[in-house]
C-alpha cells in the first residue's frame, strides 16, 4: 500500500471504522507508543497512535505467561469476543487485537477523562445532574447489552471510564457473561456491589446489573456505597437484609430511584426502560450523544 493512503477498514466487529486497518494483521510496529495510562493486573495500558492514520487509541498489553499462570485464557477470549461485538456510545470500544510470542495487545477506544473512580476520589460526591446523566447513559448501554444477552456483573466506579465530554464508557468485560448463568461467583475485589443472589450462590440473570447501578447511584451521590461496613461479614449481612439508610440530605427523587433498584428479589427491581423514564432521571439528566456516534444495534 502507498504510504499515506488509508483504507477504510473493517474492525473486529465487522463494522467499518476508518483509521483502523484490519485488512492485514496488525503488529506493534504499526503503533507509536505514548505515555502509560495505567497499570492493570496483567499488564499495562498505553496511549498509542497508529503510524499510518494518526488514529489515537489505548493499547492494553497483557503478558501471556501471567494469563496462562492464572488459567485465564478462556476468560480473556470471552472478554475479547464480547467487547468486540458491542458498539454503543457508552461502552468502551474494542477495535481489534493481535498478539506476538509473549504478549496479547488489545486496541481499545481511548477514554480521555480517565476513571470515574479517580474523579469520585477527588470530589468525594457527584451532583444530581452528573449522577442522573450517568444513570441514563448506563441504563441505555445496559439495555443494549441485555438485548444481546450480555450481562456485565461488575458495574462499579473502577470499571467506568470517561469520554471527552465526561460521558461514561463501560469498560472491563472480563467478568461479563452470556445469560443466564449457573456459574458461582469467585471472590475478588470489592463486595460492596455484590447483589444478594450472587452472595447466596443462586442462579442469577441480567437483573444483577440493576442492583449494581442502584449501588452506584447511591455511592456517586453520598460518597460511599450503601452497605459499606467494617467487616466482610457485616457487609454481606447488610446486603442480604437490604439494610440501606439514606442520609436526609439525599434528594427524595434519588432515594426513590435507588430504593426501587435495591430490591432483594431480582424481579422486583425497576427495569431499565423505567429508569430512563424515572422523574428524577428525566429532571436532572443532561445526556448528549457525541455527534460522531452511530448507534448500531
Ligand atoms: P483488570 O482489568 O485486569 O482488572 P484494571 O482494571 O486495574 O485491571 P486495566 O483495565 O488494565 O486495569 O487498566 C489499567 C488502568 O489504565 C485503568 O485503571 C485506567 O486508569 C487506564 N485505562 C485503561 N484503559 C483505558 C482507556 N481505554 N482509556 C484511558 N485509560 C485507560
Ligand atoms: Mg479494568
Amino acid at each position: 500500500m502507498k504510504s499515506g493512503s488509508v483504507q477504510p477498514a473493517v474492525a473486529a466487529a465487522g463494522q467499518t471504522v476508518s483509521n483502523i486497518p484490519t485488512g492485514r494483521r496488525l503488529t506493534i510496529d504499526d503503533f507509536e507508543i505514548g505515555r502509560p495510562l495505567g497499570k492493570g493486573k496483567f499488564g499495562n495500558v498505553y496511549l498509542a497512535r497508529l503510524k499510518e492514520s494518526h488514529f489515537i487509541v489505548a493499547l492494553k498489553v497483557l503478558f501471556k505467561s501471567q494469563i496462562e499462570k492464572e488459567g485465564l485464557e478462556h476468560q480473556l477470549r470471552r472478554e475479547i469476543e464480547i467487547q468486540a461485538h458491542l458498539q454503543h456510545p457508552n461502552i468502551l470500544r474494542l477495535y481489534n487485537y493481535f498478539h506476538d510470542a509473549r504478549r496479547v495487545y488489545l486496541i481499545l477506544e481511548y477514554a480521555p477523562r480517565g476513571e470515574l473512580y479517580k474523579e469520585l476520589q477527588k470530589s468525594h460526591t457527584l451532583d444530581e445532574q452528573r449522577t442522573a446523566t450517568i444513570m441514563e447513559e448506563l441504563a441505555d448501554a445496559l439495555t443494549y447489552c441485555h438485548e444481546k444477552k450480555v450481562i456485565h456483573r461488575d458495574i462499579k466506579p473502577e470499571n467506568l471510564l470517561l469520554g471527552f465530554r465526561g460521558e461514561v464508557k463501560i469498560a472491563d468485560f472480563g467478568w461479563s457473561v452470556h445469560t443466564p448463568s449457573l456459574r458461582r461467583k469467585t471472590m475478588c475485589g470489592t463486595l460492596d456491589y455484590l447483589p444478594p443472589e450472587m452472595i447466596e450462590g443462586r442462579t442469577y440473570n441480567e437483573k444483577v446489573d440493576l442492583w449494581c447501578i442502584g449501588v452506584l447511584c447511591y455511592e456517586l451521590l453520598v460518597g460511599n456505597p450503601p452497605f459499606e461496613s467494617a467487616s466482610h461479614n457485616e457487609t454481606y449481612r447488610r446486603i442480604l437484609k437490604v439494610d440501606v439508610r439514606f442520609p436526609p440530605s439525599l434528594p427524595l427523587g434519588a432515594q426513590d430511584l435507588i430504593s426501587r433498584l435495591l430490591r432483594y428479589q431480582p424481579s422486583d427491581r425497576l427495569p431499565l426502560d423505567q429508569i430512563l423514564e424515572h422523574p428524577w432521571v428525566r429532571a436532572h439528566s443532561r445526556r448528549v450523544l457525541p455527534p460522531s456516534t452511530q448507534m448500531v444495534s
